[in-house]
């Protein structure tokens, strides 16, 4: 708050002290008036020079460490499209001879932490050109004007750290560009926010490739819905690079960078973790590595092990363990709760949980750790409607065994009313091909019902029929706070002889 506020606060502190030498030490109100007046001049010089780059730059360049696209895991595509696009950097000389226009501007745009920074760093190193910094947030003020001198500057100090460095090219790289570069209307966009967008882009129109030092825009979103057109048209960000979560190939050599300052036993598989992080971007990838070896110094291990990883999975998932208190039954409820999950997820998908756990961590009480499906960008209707049992199966298992359902399937309805939504917008329901706002909300929560309804008496039957594997795992997760998923298969095989002879309900 302080750190966020300390232009007001300074304001209102030098205006105390300025009543307290007028009233209490009875200053001439002249003479403050005289030292008022000189503090002013001062300051307006000062901005004067400043805007000018006369006293040190803009203020708002950072110029981090680079590296080079090797240390990046994964996203091979981007990579490419990237080294494509920094060719004229490179053979700038080559391509005019084509007539070649070269790009102005690199738009990086994908979720938070795939590695969009190290990116604009890596393709500093690979065309030798000067890296600087920038965050959109850096350039909003309140003040009308500021913004706009902010981005003149730094265009202004990119060109003279080229030539005092006697290279040839400079990269800008401005992180979250949608702050800056925000989509422009009458009622939204203040003075400023415009004037220093449109900066911005007068500084683009200025860039010609036979100019040295020559100088090339690289920005990064997460919010690319949200940017003016005017910043995408061509000659300016007009070459836009999706950068995904990483897939399992991208993860392992991501866990294998991570890995390259750290003791790993010989033991580890990494091969199986990057198995387990299906949706992690590589910041989470990297986190995880970094909690693997805090654990293992917790525990003064040489090495780091498997179980270190594993662990640090949920920890990067789901948080710290907590020390949330919790009574015998209410614990029994939860592992019921947890169990009917597991069992219908292994039921429906064999082989696909991981792990079940009783230890609270985060804002759970318990969790069922599945292996992911991977690369699965289409989904059937029995694909979808497996997800909806297997979230309604907690509830369905605290029915059987206490006769009525608790607020802990709150989340689990949620997301099961989510896959129903799903499900009507793709026509996979009775109610045919249509829009979600063609329906009246009668109609919606019918459907919705009918859906539910029918899944949760399958789920329900579907665990009746396995009580006994639930009263055989129960005392074992009691006990030990965590259930294998080879614990979880064996029970499920011992009651399909038993009970359950038709396999999948
Ligand atoms: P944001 O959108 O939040 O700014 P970003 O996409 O710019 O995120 P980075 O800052 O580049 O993400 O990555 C954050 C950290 O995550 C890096 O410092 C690195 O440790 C790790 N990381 C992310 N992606 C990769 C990758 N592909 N290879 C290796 N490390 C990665």
């Amino acid at each position: 708050m302080i750190k966020k506020n300390w232009k007001e606060l300074m304001v209102g502190a030098f205006g105390s002290l300025l009543l307290y030498l007028i009233v209490v030490v009875e200053v001439d109100p002249l003479a403050m008036i005289m030292v008022l007046t000189s503090i002013f001049i001062a300051s307006v010089l000062y901005n004067v020079f400043h805007g000018r780059g006369m006293i040190g730059a803009a203020g708002v360049a950072k110029m981090p460490e680079l590296l080079s696209f090797d240390e990046i895991g994964g996203q091979e595509i981007a990579k490419r499209e990237l080294m494509e696009a920094l060719d004229f950097l490179v053979h700038g000389d080559d391509l005019s001879r084509y007539g070649i226009r070269p790009l102005k501007g690199i738009l990086l745009a994908g979720p938070p932490g795939t590695g969009k920074t190290l990116l604009a760093k890596a393709a500093a190193h690979y065309t030798d050109s000067v890296f600087l910094y920038a965050a959109g947030s850096d350039f909003v003020e309140m003040y009308v004007g500021v913004g706009a001198r902010r981005v003149r500057g730094l265009f202004k100090e990119a060109r003279q750290l080229t030539i005092k460095q006697k290279k040839k090219n400079a990269i800008i790289f401005i992180d979250e560009i949608d702050v800056l570069g925000g989509k422009r209307d009458s009622t939204t966009h203040a003075k400023e926010a415009d004037q220093t967008l449109n900066q911005l882009l007068t500084e683009m129109d200025g860039l010609f490739s036979q100019d040295l030092p020559r100088i090339f825009m690289i920005a990064a979103t997460n919010r690319k819905d949200m940017l003016d057109d005017a910043l995408l048209r061509p000659g300016r960000f007009d070459r836009q690079i999706q950068i995904d979560l990483p897939d399992k190939q991208g993860r392992l050599q991501i866990l294998g960078i991570h890995a390259l300052n750290k003791p790993l036993s010989v033991d580890v598989i990494l091969d199986l973790i990057a198995d387990q992080t299906f949706g992690f971007s590589g910041a989470q990838l990297e986190s995880l590595m970094n909690e693997a070896a805090v654990y293992a110094f917790r525990e003064q291990k040489e090495l780091i092990e498997q179980c270190h990883l594993t662990q640090a999975i949920d920890k990067v998932l789901l948080g710290e363990t907590s020390d949330r208190r919790t009574n015998e039954e209410e614990r029994r409820r939860i592992a019921i709760h947890e169990l009917g999950h597991a069992i219908a997820a292994e039921t429906f998908r064999p082989g696909s949980v991981n792990q079940v756990s009783l230890s609270p961590r985060g804002m759970t009480m318990g969790y069922v750790r599945q292996n992911p499906k991977e690369n699965t960008n289409v989904y059937s209707k029995s694909d979808l409607e497996e997800q909806i049992k297997i979230s309604l199966a907690g509830a369905a298992a605290e029915e059987i065994f206490y006769g009525e359902r608790s607020t802990g399937s709150r989340q689990d309805f949620d997301h099961a009313l989510q896959i129903v939504e799903t499900m009507i917008r793709s026509g996979l329901t009775r109610l045919g091909i249509v829009k979600m706002e063609m329906l009246t909300h009668e109609a919606a929560m019918t459907e919705c019902q009918n859906i539910l309804n029918d899944l949760m008496e399958q789920t329900r039957s579907c665990l009746d029929e396995r009580r006994n594997c639930v009263e055989s795992l129960l005392p074992i997760l009691l006990q030990e706070e965590i259930l294998t998923s080879s614990a979880l298969q064996h029970a499920i095989s011992e009651s399909k002889k038993g009970t359950c002879t038709n396999g999948v309900a």
